[in-house]
């Protein structure tokens, strides 16, 4: 009896990973999300989205055939008690998994930890800055890893939380973009989410029932508030509604933005040569600030940074990054 109750919960798990890794391979292929020989970085910090990305990608790309080469892709944002330690979790992934990992770091790339910025300003607006470097973080070690493309573990809960952090803040550029499976390709690297229709709690339980090594600390800097509203209020809804996720999903996809609506141009930072559609991207001039003794300079209006002439412009760009946090998300 108790032979057989084994059986059959091994069965059910079993049943689970099966239909979970099938959801993920239809996701991937019916979105053409990769071409064969494709070099693809996953983005990953040692939390559970991305260890279970990591690990889901590599047995799926040798049990389908893909023809991808997957790396590693992680970012040391100095922050100590956290990042240092998420980060010997990767690093047992990297063996674990057989996938070469590659670490960029804001002291490098900055000049900068987050501990040192934290010194500096504080906890309020410390996920601006991290927000703002991490973007261009990643594209740069995906530069180095000379990779085509850039996967990231968002799940849905995520990505139903910024359709409606996006409505709240008026924020249009972001929304019209937001829930796209594939982002980016007019810049350096496009950036793709195969878990765009993936629950948190799946991920919860394939990485629980199949003992991986992941990191759950949530950032020592993290300031969780707007994010955990909205988190907090989708849980509301969807006792009443199960599928109210999916739907906030379906929704943000189907937005339109009217013609009139102005939108921000791409171009390139003066600077650093990034893509901007302000004189200097806003890494440029969020480090400007830093180095002057100055580190407003970036979070309000761009004064001194030879943008004044598209002061309205800015204006826009300061609020939609301002209110940019990673929260507990991976990336
Ligand atoms: Fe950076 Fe995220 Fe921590 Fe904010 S919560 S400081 S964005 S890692």
């Amino acid at each position: 009896m108790e032979a057989g109750e084994a059986k059959s919960k091994k069965a059910g798990g079993e049943c689970f990973y099966e239909v979970f890794e099938e959801e993920i391979h239809q996701v991937i292929v019916g979105n053409r999300l990769f071409k064969s020989g494709e070099r693809v970085a996953i983005g990953a910090s040692g939390g559970k989205d991305s260890t279970v990305l990591a690990y889901v990608l590599s047995e799926l790309n040798r049990r389908h055939n893909y023809g991808l080469d997957l790396f590693l892709l992680s970012v040391d944002e100095g922050i100590t008690g956290y990042r240092d330690d998420s980060l010997e979790t990767v690093k047992r992934n990297e063996v674990q998994y057989g996938l070469p990992l590659q670490i960029v770091s804001y002291k490098d790339l900055y000049g900068w930890t987050m501990d040192e910025i934290v010194k500096m300003i504080g906890l309020k607006n410390n996920c601006t800055f991290c927000g703002v470097f991490r973007r261009q973080a990643l594209d740069r070690g995906a530069a180095l890893l000379k990779v085509d493309k850039l996967v990231t573990g968002h799940n849905a809960d995520d990505i139903a939380e910024t359709v409606l952090l996006n409505i709240l803040r008026g924020d249009i550029a972001r929304l019209s973009r937001c829930t796209s499976i594939t982002t980016g390709e007019d810049g350096p690297i496009p950036r793709c989410k195969p878990f765009k229709y993936t629950y948190e709690k799946e991920i919860v339980m394939y990485a629980y029932f199949k003992k991986l090594d992941y990191f759950s600390t949530e950032c020592i800097y993290s300031p969780n508030a707007y994010r955990g509203f909205a988190r907090e209020f989708i849980k509301d809804l969807e006792r009443p509604r199960p599928r109210a996720i999916l739907d906030i999903i379906k929704s943000g996809e189907d937005f339109r933005i009217a013609t009139t609506t102005k939108m921000p141009e791409q171009g390139t930072c003066e600077r650093c040569g990034y893509i901007s559609s302000q004189k200097w991207c806003k890494a440029c001039v969020l480090l400007e600030g830093l180095n002057r003794g100055l580190p407003k300079m970036g979070i309000g209006r761009p004064r001194g940074s030879g943008n004044d002439q598209k002061d309205t412009k800015a204006r826009s760009t300061a609020k939609s990054i301002e209110s940019k946090q990673c929260g507990s998300l991976d990336f």
